[in-house]
C-alpha cells in the first residue's frame, strides 16, 4: 500500500474548498455525499457551481484568508493557477489541515479514491495516483459484483447488532454473523423480502446454538505460485478461514490474501528438514477443528499430487473432522503451460508421466527405470533437482536418447521464474550451471524444446538445426 486507507467522519469537521469552478463543484458534491457541509471560498464562483450547491454548502465569494483554512480538517484546492494552488496547499498544511490539490498528487496529503457508494457500504479504490482511469474501470466491475440490495442487508445487520451483543457470547458471534451473512437471512434480504428476512433474523438470534460446534478443515491447493492461478473457491476460503496452515511452497502473495486476523501457522517442509512432522501437522489440524475453527490446510500446487494431502484427508476423516478438498493447479501443468510448453502434443507426446525424484534419505529415487525410459513420452520429475544427474543417467542407461530435450523450470509462474533448456545427457550440468536450487521441475521429452525460457544451453535446438 502506498497510502493508509481510512474512512473519515465529516459530520462535525470543517471542510474547505478553495475554487469556484467545475472541479470545486465535484469536490463539494463528494463532501456532501459523505455527510459533510463544505465551505466553498473563492473570488469568483461560477453560476453552475452556485446552482449545484445552493443550500448544501456555505458559498463565500471572496478572496480566502489564512483564517478560512485554520481549523479545517480537510482542504481541497481546485484552482487553475499552479502557483496559487501550491501556495494555498502550503498555507493549509501549516494550519494543520490535510490537503488535496486537484490533479497535483505530489502536493496532496490525501487522494480521493474511486468510490462505490451503496448507502452503508462504501468501497474505495486507489492506485496511489498512478492510474485513476484503471481505478474507475475496477469500480465498474466491483459495482457489478455487489448485490443491488446489499444496503438492505446491512441495515438489518445494524438493527440486530445490539441484540446479538446482548444474547450471544463474544466467542460465538463471528459464527453467528457468518450464518447471518451467508445463510437464508441474507438470501431473503437480498431478494427484497425485508419482513421475511427480519423474522428469520429474529429467530436466528433467539435460537442460536451457542454451544461450541466443531469446525471444518479445507485442504486447498494453492497452485504453483502466481496468486492469479488460484481457483475462485481457494480465494474465497483463504479470505475467510480462521486459521491457515501452510508450507514452504505457498507464496507470500497468496498468504497476504488471508483475513488480517487469521492465524497463520507455518508447517513447511524444506526437503529433509521437515519443520513440523506429518503426524504433528495432522494433530494440530484436528485440534483447531475441535476448537470450532475453520481451518485451511494450504498446499502448493494440487494437494493430492506429491502433497501428502491424501494422508491428511484420511487422518482428518478418521478423527471425525469434516473435511473438504479444493483442487489446485499442480506445478507440472501450471508451470509448463505458463512457459508455453505443451506437456502433450499431437506429434511429439501422446502421454505424460509425473514422478517424484525424491528418494529415501540420500538414495536415488526408487522408480521403474526401464518402464520410464521405454515410454518415450513426456516425463515430469517433481523434487528432482538434487538427483537430476542420476535420474538422467538412469534414463539414458535404460534406453532414452541422451539428445532428448529437457527443460528445467524453477519457481515457475513466480516473479523469479527461471527456465533453462538443454538435453538429457547434460541435465545434471544444466541444473548445476544455472544454480537451480528449487522448487523446480525437470521436464524431459521432445516437447521440452518448446519452452519459452532462456535456452542457456539450448543444445537440443542446436542438434536439430545441425541434423
Ligand atoms: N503438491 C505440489 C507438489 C509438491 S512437491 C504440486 O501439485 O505442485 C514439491 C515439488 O513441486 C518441488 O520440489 C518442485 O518439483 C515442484 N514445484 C512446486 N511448485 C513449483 C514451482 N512454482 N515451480 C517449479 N516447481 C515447483
Amino acid at each position: 500500500m502506498k497510502q493508509f486507507p481510512a474512512f473519515i467522519d465529516l459530520a462535525d469537521r470543517r471542510t474547505v474548498i478553495l475554487g469556484g469552478g467545475e472541479a470545486a463543484l465535484a469536490k463539494a458534491r463528494l463532501v456532501i455525499a459523505a455527510g459533510g457541509a463544505p465551505a466553498l471560498i473563492w473570488p469568483e464562483i461560477a453560476p453552475a457551481t452556485r446552482a449545484g450547491l445552493e443550500g448544501q454548502a456555505d458559498l463565500i465569494e471572496a478572496t480566502p484568508a489564512r483564517a478560512d483554512v485554520a481549523g479545517a480538517a480537510l482542504v481541497f484546492i481546485a484552482v487553475d493557477d499552479p502557483e496559487t494552488a501550491a501556495r494555498w496547499a502550503q498555507t493549509a498544511k501549516s494550519e494543520g489541515a490535510l490537503v488535496n490539490v486537484v490533479d497535483r498528487p505530489e502536493l496532496c496529503d490525501f487522494l480521493t479514491p474511486a468510490i462505490v457508494d451503496r448507502g452503508g457500504l462504501t468501497v474505495a479504490i486507489s492506485t496511489g495516483g498512478a492510474g485513476p482511469v484503471f481505478a474507475r474501470a475496477l469500480r465498474e466491475k466491483i459495482e457489478a459484483l455487489i448485490p443491488t440490495r446489499a444496503d438492505a442487508l446491512l441495515d438489518l445487520a445494524a438493527r440486530y447488532r445490539n441484540t446479538v451483543k446482548a444474547k450471544i457470547a463474544p466467542a460465538a458471534r463471528r459464527r453467528f454473523w457468518e450464518t447471518f451473512f451467508r445463510g437464508p437471512v441474507a438470501e431473503r434480504a437480498l431478494s427484497g423480502d425485508d419482513a421475511g428476512a427480519s423474522d428469520l433474523a429474529l429467530a436466528a438470534v433467539n435460537g442460536f446454538d451457542t454451544e461450541q460446534q466443531d469446525g471444518v478443515v479445507h485442504i486447498i491447493g494453492a497452485g504453483p505460485g502466481d496468486p492469479e492461478l488460484l481457483t475462485l473457491r481457494a480465494l474465497r476460503l483463504i479470505q475467510s478461514v480462521d486459521v491457515i496452515l501452510y508450507d514452504r511452497l505457498v507464496s507470500d502473495d497468496i498468504l497476504n490474501l488471508a483475513r488480517r486476523d487469521a492465524e497463520r501457522v507455518f508447517v513447511g517442509k524444506a526437503k529433509a528438514n521437515h519443520a513440523v512432522p506429518q503426524d504433528e501437522i495432522e494433530a494440530r489440524m484436528i485440534a483447531y477443528a475441535r476448537a470450532g475453527k475453520t481451518v485451511a490446510r494450504l498446499k502448493g500446487g494440487d494437494p493430492f499430487i506429491f502433497g501428502r494431502g491424501g494422508e491428511e484427508l484420511d487422518a482428518l476423516r478418521a478423527a471425525g473432522v469434516e473435511t473438504f478438498v479444493t483442487p489446485g493447479i499442480t506445478a507440472a501443468t501450471g508451470c509448463a503451460a505458463a512457459a508455453g510448453l505443451p506437456l502433450t502434443h499431437r506429434d511429439e507426446a501422446q502421454a505424460v508421466t509425473f514422478v517424484t525424484g525424491h528418494g529415501k534419505g540420500d538414495a536415488d529415487p526408487d522408480l521403474d527405470w526401464p518402464a520410464l525410459a521405454a515410454l518415450q513420452n513426456t516425463l515430469v520429475v517433481y523434487m528432482g533437482v538434487g538427483k537430476a544427474g542420476a535420474i538422467a543417467a538412469r534414463l539414458v542407461e535404460h534406453g532414452r536418447e541422451a539428445s532428448t530435450p529437457v527443460a528445467v523450470i524453477e519457481n515457475g509462474t513466480r516473479e523469479d521464474q527461471l527456465i533453462v533448456k538443454g538435453t538429457l545427457g547434460r541435465l545434471g550440468a544444466l541444473v548445476a550451471d544455472a544454480g537451480v536450487k528449487g522448487p523446480a521441475l525437470l521436464v524431459i521429452g521432445e516437447v521440452a524444446a518448446r519452452a519459452d525460457g532462456a535456452g542457456l544451453l539450448d543444445i537440443a535446438a542446436d542438434a536439430r538445426r545441425a541434423a
